[in-house]
This record gives structure tokens, sequence and C-alpha cells, in this order.
């Protein structure tokens, strides 16, 4: 299949590249369909990830003002009732803030365009800005397998460099930052990162020189680490096993566990 030229850059895309370039390749320049995870059990993880999903529209339409009492309806099964009530007791400090939720930000990066669209963006205008992410994980995952994570990484950084006009025009200090993943199963868990501006300069310095290499790369050489490639979808594609491997440590759980988590493309609408 001919390679597509790639216009734009996600922390996933990040993530893939920096987790094997042969997956990036597969999947961003080849656009090879995302297989199901065929773990086991296949069903149930399909389901949790569809719930995951259902999860986040909740969240945005009680956001964005519609009553809990009424979205709290929609809550019927019993991960998403569970979830929902976690998220109802939670009062997330954040009753002064402005709130975006399911925001786009984007911004240059070398030919590309650095994209990210974050779950909720509270701001206080020349004041703080937390960035929160919304994770169905089953397990909390550690703080420092957290803090190198493209994601924890892209979401701060693109804050910075595009988010001036939520406060007043004026770029955001990384210091007034924060990130938060709040974990719907682990709600008095949630996993905080403040940012400031030697972080920044460190993460975009690292982004430019990631956009150079990707600007001329032309070979995509799988993974040396075959762990990687345990829940992977494209193993049928590399020789590296048909069937997803146990899983055999707690980092390779929250591989497992990444696969199933919410990408936006996929949610759909829900109707009121
Ligand atoms: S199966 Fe392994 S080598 Fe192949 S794309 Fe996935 S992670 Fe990379």
């Amino acid at each position: 299949m001919a390679s597509i030229p790639l216009h734009t850059l996600s922390q996933s895309s990040l993530q893939d590249y920096a987790d094997c370039p042969r997956r990036f390749q597969l999947r961003y320049l080849e656009h090879l369909h995302y297989p199901a995870v065929e773990s086991e059990p296949a069903l149930e993880n399909e389901k949790h990830q569809q719930e995951g999903e259902y999860f986040h529209r909740l969240v945005q339409q009680h956001l964005i003002g519609i009553p809990a009492e009424q979205v709290g309806k929609l809550a019927n099964t019993d991960n998403l009732s569970r979830w929902w009530e976690n998220y109802n007791n939670a009062n997330l400090p954040i009753i002064d803030y402005a709130k975006h939720a399911e925001l786009t930000l984007s911004a240059p990066l070398g030919s590309f365009r650095l994209v990210a669209k974050y779950d909720l963006i509270a701001i206080v205008p020349g004041g703080k800005a937390i960035i929160f992410d919304w994770k169905t994980y089953r397990k909390r995952p550690k703080n420092e397998w957290l803090a190198p994570r493209w994601q924890t990484r892209v979401y701060r950084a693109l804050l910075v460099q595009a988010g001036a006009h939520l406060n007043d025009n004026k770029p955001f200090a990384p210091e007034q930052i924060e990130m938060i993943y709040w974990f719907a199963d682990f709600p008095t868990e949630p996993a905080t990162f403040p940012y400031n501006a030697t972080q920044f300069k460190r993460d975009w310095d690292a982004l430019t020189k990631l956009a150079r290499e990707l600007e001329s790369a032309s070979d995509y050489p799988k993974t040396d680490d075959r762990q990687k490639c345990t829940f992977c979808p494209y193993r049928g594609y590399c020789d590296r096993g048909v069937r997803a491997g146990d899983v055999a440590d707690a980092e390779a759980e929250m591989e497992a566990e990444e696969l199933f988590d919410v990408n936006f493309e996929q949610i759909g609408e829900i109707a009121f």
C-alpha cells in the first residue's frame, strides 16, 4: 500500500512512533485499519472501550450545561453508573473556572501541525489553567509511567504554544498550567502534573527534533522490545505472533489498557 504524506501529528501518533516506528508507519502512513485488539475476553474488552467512550460523552454533556440528573439517567450499565457516580461525587475544584470541554488546539511543528483534543481545559484567565483527561483504565497507572508519555508532554506544551486566545490573548506561562488525569475507577487518586519553563523548553525542543526526524524518515524499524508486540493489533503483519500473549508485568498491562483507551474520533453523538 502506498504511503500518504502525513500532515498532522498527535500525542497518539508520537507515542506510537516512540513505542514502535513500524506501528507508526502501518497506522499513520499506510493507513492500515487499526484492528480490534484480540486479547481475551474480547467481548468484555470491547464493551469496556465502548463504555469508556460513552462516559466521555456523558461528562462532556454535563460540562456544557445539561443537568446531572438528566445525564445520569443514561449511565445505564454497571460500569457507567459507577463511573458517573464517582464523577458526580468528585467535586472537581473548578467551580469558578471557565470550562472548555472537548477543545482542539493546534500549532505548527516543523512542516506538520501538532494537534490535540482535550477532554477539558478549566481556566481562570490570568490565573491557573487545568487540563483534565478522563481515564477509564482498570488499573491506576504509576505517575512514573504517565509523566514521560507524549500525552502528558504534548497537552501541556501545546497549551502554552497555542492557548493565548483562552488567556486574554496572552500566552500561558508554563507555571500557570497543570494536567490532571482523573481515573473514573480510582476517583480519589488523580495524577497531577504541574509544569514549568524548563519542562516546556525540554518538551518543545524534543517535539521540534522529532518533527525534523519524521520529515526525513524513510525507515521505520520494528521495535526491539517484543513486549510492545504482545497486544499490538499489527502482530500479524510483523511476524510477531498471531495471538495476544499473557500479560507479563505491570507495564505490559498498561500498554494493553492504553489500546482500549478512548479515541475521540470514534466517539459518536448521544441524542438527548
Ligand atoms: S507487532 Fe510489534 S513490531 Fe509490529 S507494529 Fe506492533 S509493536 Fe511494532
